[in-house]
């Protein structure tokens, strides 16, 4: 079988669980499964009296994961999001409730954070590749070419008929931002119907903490995004969500600059404020959306979005490698704060 009962192994993205590392936490029942799914590692951890119920919460789970992949991908032929893309220009496409939510959710963001967050970046599909042994770095004259493409407000929502129309030929939607953090949340809930009240549930970047570990709330690290070895901060969490959007992911360097997966709607190029950005929020749908958003938007404007947004806080980290934290967080650093 795919998991077993003992330590968490160390996580490898920004997000870590620290309770892991508590002696206690191999008593608890604690079952643990990583998969890959979306393109990305899937955590599960489930607190459960037997492994029969871990085990088949973990299927519930992916059984939900690939329902949501093949509503949202747009990579994958014939969904939803696919046909939208298919018919840019051409006529507007009905879509399931969820997809039509997700869609009309992203609009939202787009209009909060002025256009920083954009599911039309996928405009500019074909000229970036960070693929490991693929990477494309575009001509000036094709980002150029292609950057009019990229605009949520051609984005046509009818809200009666369900339906989603892309204003102009070769425009393209993704949801690689924010669909993740949905499957999360749908995959907690899947885990809570199944009568379990203590989990974790980390794809990628964007993890739903849910009821207790052992010694209380979970701890979580936040990791320095540039030693990943090195813990900016250690954060105490429990039923909530957590997201971070970092340059180190997906890059490739070339002549010494670093290119990395963000775009910045505005420019066509990899938004250069920050190196990473952790949201911490009620669900895992707005974290992951947002995390992308402030990413781009840069410390100032991100910000002040953050502090208009309630219940929502942040952790940047900005070009130089310094940290700011929003007002209702409070940080725990095993050292290295403000590291210049
Ligand atoms: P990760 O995929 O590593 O969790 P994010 O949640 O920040 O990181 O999402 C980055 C992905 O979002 C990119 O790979 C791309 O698919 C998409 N994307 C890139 N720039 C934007 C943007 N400005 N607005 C919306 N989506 C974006
Ligand atoms: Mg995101």
């Amino acid at each position: 079988m795919g998991f077993f009962i003992k330590r968490i192994p160390l996580a490898i993205t920004a997000l870590l669980l620290l309770s892991s590392l508590l002696p206690s936490f191999a008593q608890a029942g604690l079952f643990f499964k990583k998969t890959t799914i979306m393109g990305t590692d899937l955590e599960i951890t489930v607190s459960a009296s037997e492994a029969s119920s871990a085990e088949a919460a973990f299927s519930s789970v992916s059984e939900e994961m690939a329902r949501i992949e093949s509503l949202m991908s747009e990579w994958m032929e014939g969904t939803p999001v696919a046909e939208v893309n298919r018919n840019a220009g051409i006529k507007p496409v009905a879509v399931p409730d969820e997809v039509f939510k997700i869609i009309s959710d992203a609009v939202l963001i787009s209009e909060a954070s002025n256009g920083a967050f954009d599911i039309t970046w996928a405009s500019m599909r074909g000229l970036w590749s960070f693929a490991p042994g693929s990477e494309r770095l575009p001509s000036k004259e094709e980002v150029d070419g292609r950057i009019g493409l990229v605009d949520y407000r051609d984005i046509v929502l009818d809200r009666s008929k369900k339906t989603v129309f892309l204003k102009r030929k070769y425009m393209a939607i993704g949801l690689g931002a924010i669909a993740k953090g949905y499957a999360v949340d749908r995959a907690m809930k899947r885990i809570i119907s199944r009568g379990i009240k203590d989990a974790i549930v980390k794809a990628g970047g964007d993890m739903r903490v849910q009821g207790r570990g052992d010694d209380g709330p979970w701890k979580i690290g936040i990791r320095d995004p540039r030693d990943k070895d090195k813990l900016l901060a250690t954060l105490d969490v429990s039923n909530i969500s957590i997201s971070t959007s970092g340059d180190y992911e997906r890059f490739f360097v070339k002549d010494g600059v670093l290119y990395h997966h963000i775009m910045d709607p505005k420019t066509g190029y990899p938004a250069r404020g920050t190196r990473s950005v952790t949201i911490i929020g009620p669900d895992t749908e707005t974290t992951d959306a947002l995390s992308t958003a402030v990413f781009v938007m840069g410390v100032e404007a991100g910000m002040e979005l953050i502090k208009s947004l309630k219940g929502i806080e942040a952790v940047i980290v900005d070009s130089s490698g310094l940290i700011h934290s929003s007002p209702g967080i409070s940080l725990s650093s095993p050292g290295g704060l403000g590291r210049p």
